[in-house]
């Protein structure tokens, strides 16, 4: 309200509304805002806690980004994130986001691991590639505390460019993920093909867990990540029965809100120092 009063109405006054907001929100004022970011300073990271679910202990943490627009406020990064790439700067704020994550990585102790979100966009970038090599190279981290996330989207458009990525990453020894699994259009034969170490069940179906059918899909597709020998993970628990279901479906990793929200890198140290379980406190 206070930016466009400044830009509009001097002096007078404007009342937030859904009509501002998703005025501000709409397409161009979000690529100017983000042409003009400092993505050093604007964007920053916030961190989600992956549990394993036997002993409720954290054994990873996935990197979240955030942009804090002084124009617009926070945006969202499924937002920001498709406007950055017709913008043609996603591989810089790829690397201002790898850089922020490997920093923080650095500080957290030996067994938890860090995941970090990569979009198609930079899975179709050699260079974005390169540069992630590089840079968890120079970083001197065991990559192996490294795993990269990918959605099933990334995947459809070209599978062999993809593949290609995805090994050159995997070569690095850090783990590959499928997120969100269930919502695009991989099959098993892609799930075969491509050198994925976990696969991360889609939250949709974590909320399939209050029924019998639900259930019966949900332990199905633990079962065929067990026989390709994948790790899984389940998203979205956001309740003591799901994550009590996910568990007797064989689940041995979840995250969630119930299990822990994305908090800021302080509130991340304090989580890690303290008993697992004051996470949710
Ligand atoms: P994602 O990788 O599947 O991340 C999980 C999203 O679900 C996060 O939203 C998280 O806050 C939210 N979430 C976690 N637990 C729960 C729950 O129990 N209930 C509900 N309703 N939501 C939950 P967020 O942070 O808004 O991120 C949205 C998506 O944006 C991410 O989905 C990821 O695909 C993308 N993204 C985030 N950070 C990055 C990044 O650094 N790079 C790229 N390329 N994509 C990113
Ligand atoms: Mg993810
Ligand atoms: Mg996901």
């Amino acid at each position: 309200a206070l930016y466009r009063a400044k830009s509009q109405h001097r002096g007078g006054c404007i009342a937030f509304s859904p009509e501002l907001e998703q005025m501000i929100r709409s397409g161009q004022v979000m690529e100017a805002a983000l042409q003009a970011a400092d993505l050093e300073r604007e964007l920053s990271l916030v961190f989600q806690p992956v549990f394993a679910t036997a002993a409720v202990r954290i054994v990873a943490v996935e990197a979240l980004a955030r942009w804090h627009s002084p124009q617009l406020g926070a945006v969202r990064p499924d937002l920001f994130i498709p406007v950055a790439e017709q913008l043609g700067i996603a591989r810089k704020m790829t690397r201002v986001l790898f850089d922020k994550a490997v920093t923080v990585l650095a500080t957290l102790p030996e067994p938890i691991r860090m995941t970090f979100n990569l979009s198609p966009a930079d899975l179709a970038d050699p260079l974005t590639i390169d540069l992630l090599v590089g840079r968890l190279a120079a970083s001197g981290l065991s990559p192996t505390r490294l795993v990269f996330e990918i959605t099933e989207n990334a995947l459809i458009t070209d599978i062999h460019a993809a593949r290609t990525m995805l090994e050159r990453l995997r070569a690095t020894g850090a783990r590959l993920a499928l997120d969100d699994f269930g919502t695009g259009y991989s099959s098993l034969s892609t799930l075969h093909q491509l050198p994925f170490d976990i696969v991360k069940v889609d939250r949709s179906f974590a909320v399939r867990l209050a029924d019998d059918v639900g259930r019966r899909l949900v332990a199905a597709i633990r079962g065929l990540a067990r026989s390709l020998s994948l790790e899984c993970v389940i998203e979205g628990i956001e309740t003591e029965a799901q994550l009590i279901e996910a568990t007797l479906s064989g689940f041995e990793y979840a995250q969630g809100f119930f299990l822990g929200r994305p908090v800021a890198v302080d509130e991340l140290h304090r989580a890690v120092a303290a008993e697992p379980l004051r996470w949710r406190a």
